[in-house]
C-alpha cells in the first residue's frame, strides 16, 4: 500500500499542454477520482502514474520512491480499463491467474488467491467459464478480479464502467467501493460521470484543460465550488449560472432580483442549485418552460428574460407551459462568481 505525490507534472505533446504543473498528494488507501470532461487531461495523468506514459517535467513519487525511471511492470500498480481485455481462449480462472504466473508468484499460492479474488466479486461459481460465456457486467467483475488478485501497491481504473447499463454501472459502483474498503489499495479512479465521482471518492481532483480547478471532498465540491467550472459540472441538474449586475445589496437579471452581499458588485453570476428554487416567491418572475415527471421529482424549467433556470419541483407538480409563475431563490444557499468565474467571497 502506498501514497502517491505529483510534483509540478507537465505533459507537453509537442506545443500542446496535455497537463499544466499539476500537484497533488493522494493519501494512502485514499480512493481518489479524477473527473472531468473529456480532454481534460484524466487519462493523461492516470497513465503517467501507471508508467505509461513519461512526463515532460515534474517527479512522481509512489510509496515514497521517485518512480519516473521506473517501468510499468516494474511499478506494482493494478489497472483496469473501459473494454477489459480478458483473453477469450483462457477460462476466467485462468485469466485470473494471468498476473500470479507473470509476477513470479509460487503456484501453491495461486488456487486460494484465485477463488478469494473471485468470491468478492462474486464470480465463483463461473470460473470454469470462457470470458464469452459471461454478461457484459460478469466479464467486467472478472476483469475486476484480475486487477485485485495480486495485491498492488495502486488500483488504477480507467472509466471502467463506461460499458455497461445504468443498472449494472451502480451495482459496479457499489462492489468497487465495497472491495477497495476491504482491501484499502490506494486507488485512482477517472471518470467523466459526476455521480460516479460522488458516491465513489474520498476526495475528487475536478480537472479542465489539462488543469486541476479543485480538490475536496464530494460534500466539499457540491456545497462549496471555487469556481463556475466546478459549479457547473456538478449537480443533476447543474447549478443554474445567471449573469447579471450587483449594486447596493442586491443582484439583478432579466425578471430576476435577489439580495446579495455588499462586497459583491459590478457584473457577476449568481449561481442557485435547482434544488434550492422553490414555486412560490417573487425572486424570479418568468414564465412555464417545461414540465419533466420523473417520479420522485418533478424538473421545472422557467424562463425568467433570456434565462433559463431549473428547479426541481414537488414530485407532483404538474403545470401547463407559458403560465406565469413565481420562484423563491434560498438565500442562505446563492454563490456569486466574478468576472472571471471565480467564487466571491466576503
Ligand atoms: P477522455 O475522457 O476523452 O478520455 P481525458 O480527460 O482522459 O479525456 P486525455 O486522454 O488525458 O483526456 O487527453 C488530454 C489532452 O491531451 C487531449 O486534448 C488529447 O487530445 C491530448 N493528447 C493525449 N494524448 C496525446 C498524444 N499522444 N498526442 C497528442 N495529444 C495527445
Amino acid at each position: 500500500m502506498a501514497s502517491i505525490h505529483l510534483q509540478n507534472i507537465v505533459k507537453r505533446y509537442g506545443g500542446f499542454v496535455g497537463v499544466q504543473n499539476m500537484s497533488l498528494d493522494i493519501a494512502d488507501e485514499e480512493f481518489l477520482v479524477l473527473l472531468g470532461p473529456s480532454g481534460c487531461g484524466k487519462t493523461t495523468t492516470m497513465r503517467m502514474i501507471a508508467g505509461l506514459e513519461e512526463p515532460t517535467e515534474g517527479q512522481i513519487v509512489i510509496g515514497g520512491e521517485v518512480v519516473n525511471d521506473i517501468d510499468a511492470r516494474d511499478r506494482d500498480v493494478a489497472m483496469v480499463f473501459q473494454g477489459y481485455a480478458l483473453y477469450p481462449n483462457m477460462s476466467i480462472y485462468e485469466n485470473i491467474r494471468f498476473p500470479l504466473r507473470m509476477r513470479g508468484i509460487p503456484a501453491s499460492e495461486h488456487d486460494a488467491r484465485i477463488r478469494k479474488a473471485a468470491e468478492m466479486v462474486e464470480l465463483g461459481s463461473f470460473l470454469d467459464r470462457k470470458p464469452g460465456a459471461l454478461s457484459g457486467g460478469q466479464r467486467q467483475r472478472a476483469a475486476l478480479a484480475r486487477a485485485v488478485v495480486r495485491q498492488p501497491q495502486v488500483f488504477l481504473m480507467d472509466e471502467p464502467l463506461s460499458n455497461l447499463d445504468a443498472k449494472l454501472r451502480q451495482s459496479m459502483r457499489v462492489q468497487i467501493k465495497h472491495m477497495q474498503r476491504q482491501l484499502k489499495v490506494t486507488t485512482v479512479y477517472v471518470t467523466h460521470d459526476q455521480i460516479e465521482a460522488m458516491t465513489l471518492a474520498d476526495r475528487i481532483v475536478i480537472m479542465n484543460k489539462g488543469a486541476i480547478q479543485q480538490v475536496g471532498t464530494p460534500d466539499e465540491i457540491y456545497s462549496d465550488p471555487a469556481n463556475t467550472f466546478v459549479a457547473g459540472f456538478i449537480g443533476s441538474p447543474p447549478m443554474n449560472l445567471i449573469q447579471g449586475t450587483a449594486r447596493d445589496g442586491r443582484f439583478t437579471a432579466p425578471g430576476i432580483s435577489v439580495p446579495c452581499p455588499r462586497f459583491v458588485h459590478g457584473q457577476v453570476t449568481l449561481g442557485v442549485r435547482p434544488e434550492d428554487c422553490h414555486v412560490g416567491g417573487d425572486n424570479l418572475q418568468g414564465q412555464v418552460y417545461g414540465v419533466e415527471p420523473t417520479g420522485d421529482v418533478t424538473y421545472l424549467t422557467v424562463l425568467g428574460g433570456t434565462n433559463k433556470i431549473e428547479v426541481k419541483a414537488a414530485r407532483d407538480y404538474r403545470s401547463d407551459i407559458d403560465v406565469a409563475i413565481g420562484i423563491a431563490f434560498d438565500p442562505a444557499h446563492l454563490y456569486f462568481f466574478d468576472e472571471s468565474g471565480q467564487r466571491i467571497r466576503g
